[in-house]
C-alpha cells in the first residue's frame, strides 16, 4: 500500500494514487490520461520527443542514472530491423519498491510511457518485464493492457494515426540477475538469465538482436507527464543534470517507512527527519545505505548530501534504485555486512569466478567473523577479498556485493575488532 501523503511530497508520478479504482482506464482517462499519447502523436515527430525526453535531465531510475533521451537516441530508426521496447519491472535490489506501486496504482502510466517511447523510435512490440515474485502484478498489467486495445490505445492504428504498438507481459522467474539489462534480455528470450558482454549495447543489438529501448517502469512512467508539460518544467523540479522527480523508499529503522516522491536533489537529513520522522525508538543515527544494498554506505556524518546522482557519486556512493535504508545506533554493522553478503552470494548467478567464489567466501569469513571466531589479519583479508570482485566480473553483480562491504570494513573496523578474540557481537539482542 501507498502511504499517505506527504506534504513536502511533490506528486507526479503518484498524482492519481489514492483515487478510487486507480490502476483503470475510466480514471486515467478522467486524470490526463492518454493527453500525452495524443499529444505526440499529432503534434510532435519522433525526433521532438526524443529532444524533450533530453531536456528533461531524465534519467534512468533503475540504479546506472544514464540520460534516458540520450539512450533513446542511440537506437538506430533507420535499421531495417524491428525494433523494441522493454520494460524492466525485474525490481529487486534491497530496500526498492516503488516499481510496484507504480504498476500496482497506476499502470496506464506506464503502458503509456512505453508507448511513447515506440513512438519516438519506430517500435511496434514492448515487453513489460515483471519479477517473478511479483506475479499478482502481471493480472493488473494484463488487465489494463487488455483495456488499453479496447479503448484504441494498443494495437492498430492507434488512435487513427497508422501507428501500430503491441504489448505484452513476461514473468522472470524469481533472479536478483535478471534485473541486469543484458540477462534480462536472455531470459526475456527463453534463455538462462547471464549477461551478455557490451558494447554491443541494447540500444543497437538488445532483444532478439534487434535494436531496443530499455528502460526502469519508474524511468517510463515520467515520460507522459514531460510530454504534457515540457521537458523543462520536468528538469526544473529538480537539480542540473538530475531533472523531476523520484520515489524514494525509506525503510530501516525510520518511524515513518514508506515511498515518498520528492524532488531530486531533496536533502537526505529532511528526507530522514521531516519526510520519516526521524530514528525510530528515539535513538541516534549510525548510516544509511543511499539506493539499495549495492550500494557504499554513508556513515552519519556523512549524510548531509542532496539526493541525487552526482552528488552521490561526489560522496563516494551511488543513489542507485532510490532505496534509502537507515541504521540505528544499534545496529552491528559486521552483521549488516553479512547479510548483505548472503543475499549476493544466493543471487550471484555463477557465471565468473570472482563473483560467484567471492561472494561465497566473504559469506563464509564474515559468519565466522560476526560469531567471533576472526582474526585480525582477517579484517584486512574480507578487504581485500571483497578488492579484488571489483571491476572484475561480467555484470555489476560482482560490483554490488564488494562495493558495500568495503566500505563497511573501511569505515567500521572498530566495530570488526569488538568482534575479536571470542567476544559476543556487543549489539547482540538489542532490537
Ligand atoms: Fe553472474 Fe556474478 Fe558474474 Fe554477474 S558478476 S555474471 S551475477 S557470476
Amino acid at each position: 500500500m501507498y502511504n499517505a501523503p506527504h506534504p513536502l511530497e511533490v506528486r507526479i508520478l503518484t498524482r492519481r494514487f489514492g483515487l478510487p479504482n486507480s490502476a483503470s482506464i475510466d480514471t486515467y482517462l478522467a486524470h490526463d490520461g492518454y493527453k500525452a499519447i495524443e499529444k505526440a502523436l499529432a503534434e510532435m515527430t519522433p525526433d521532438k520527443i526524443i529532444e524533450e525526453v533530453k531536456a528533461s535531465a531524465l534519467r534512468g531510475r533503475g540504479g546506472a542514472g544514464f540520460p534516458a533521451g540520450l539512450k533513446w537516441s542511440f537506437v538506430p530508426r533507420q535499421s531495417p530491423k524491428p525494433k523494441y521496447i522493454v520494460v524492466n519491472a525485474d525490481e529487486s535490489e534491497p530496500g526498492t519498491c516503488k516499481d510496484r506501486l507504480l504498476m500496482e496504482n497506476d499502470p496506464h502510466q506506464l503502458i503509456e510511457g512505453a508507448l511513447i517511447a515506440a513512438r519516438a523510435v519506430d517500435a511496434h512490440a514492448g515487453y513489460i518485464y515483471v519479477r517473478g515474485e511479483y506475479r499478482y502484478l502481471i493480472d493488473i498489467l494484463d488487465r489494463a493492457i487488455g483495456e488499453a486495445y479496447q479503448r484504441g490505445y494498443l494495437g492498430k492504428n492507434i488512435l487513427g494515426s497508422g501507428f501500430d504498438f503491441d504489448l505484452h507481459t513476461h514473468s522472470g522467474a524469481g533472479a536478483y540477475e535478471c534485473g541486469e539489462e543484458s540477462a534480462l534480455l536472455e531470459s526475456l528470450e527463453g534463455k538462462r538469465g547471464i549477461p551478455r558482454i557490451r558494447p554491443p549495447f541494447p540500444a543497437v543489438v538488445g532483444a532478439f538482436g534487434c535494436p531496443t529501448v530499455l528502460n526502469n517502469v519508474e524511468t517510463f512512467c515520467s515520460v507522459p507527464w514531460i510530454i504534457l508539460n515540457g521537458g523543462a518544467a520536468y528538469a526544473n523540479l529538480g537539480t542540473r543534470k538530475n531533472g523531476g522527480t523520484r520515489l524514494f523508499c525509506l525503510s530501516g529503522h525510520i518511524n515513518r517507512p514508506g515511498v515518498y516522491e520528492l524532488p531530486m536533489g531533496f536533502p537526505l537529513p529532511r528526507m530522514i527527519e521531516e519526510v520519516g520522522g526521524g530514528v525510530w525508538k528515539g535513538r541516534k543515527l549510525k548510516a544509511v545505505i543511499p539506493g539499495g544494498s549495492s550500494c557504499p554506505v554513508l556513515k552519519a556524518e556523512e549524510t548531509n548530501l542532496p539526493m541525487d546522482f552526482d552528488s552521490l557519486q561526489a560522496a563516494g556512493s551511488m543513489l542507485g534504485s532510490g532505496g534509502v535504508v537507515i541504521i540505528d545506533e544499534d545496529t552491528c554493522m559486521v552483521k549488516a555486512a553479512l547479510r548483505i553478503m548472503r543475499f549476493y552470494a544466493h543471487e550471484s548467478c555463477g557465471w565468473c569466478i570472482p563473483c560467484r567464489e567471492g561472494t561465497m567466501w566473504l559469506g563464509k569469513l564474515l559468519t565466522r567473523f560476526h560469531a567471533g571466531a576472526g582474526t585480525m589479519s582477517d579484517i584486512d583479508l574480507i578487504r581485500e577479498l571483497a578488492q579484488n570482485m571489483l571491476g572484475k566480473t561480467f555484470c555489476p553483480l560482482g560490483d554490488a556485493a564488494a562495493l558495500p562491504t568495503i566500505s563497511i570494513v573501511k569505515k567500521f573496523r572498530e566495530e570488526f575488532e569488538e568482534h575479536l578474540n571470542g567476544r559476543k557481537c556487543p549489539h547482540e539482542g538489542k532490537g
